[in-house]
């Protein structure tokens, strides 16, 4: 039996242990935290304002 429970980084969906010691969690490193944290953060200083990506023809 293993205590230590697993949880995949929402950055890059690498296996981190969701433990205490990982001050990380739920990413795998500072990095992926503030990848995300700052993708995040980005995401909700244009929400509302961004048209979903419409149809483009670059394929014809
Ligand atoms: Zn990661």
């Amino acid at each position: 039996m293993q205590p230590l429970k697993n949880v995949a980084c929402p950055h890059c969906g690498k296996l981190t242990p969701f433990t205490p010691a990982n001050k990380w969690r739920p990413f795998c490193s500072e990095r992926c935290k503030m990848i995300d944290l700052g993708a995040w953060a980005a995401e909700s200083y244009r929400v509302a304002s961004e048209d979903p990506p419409a149809e483009d023809d670059e394929a014809s």
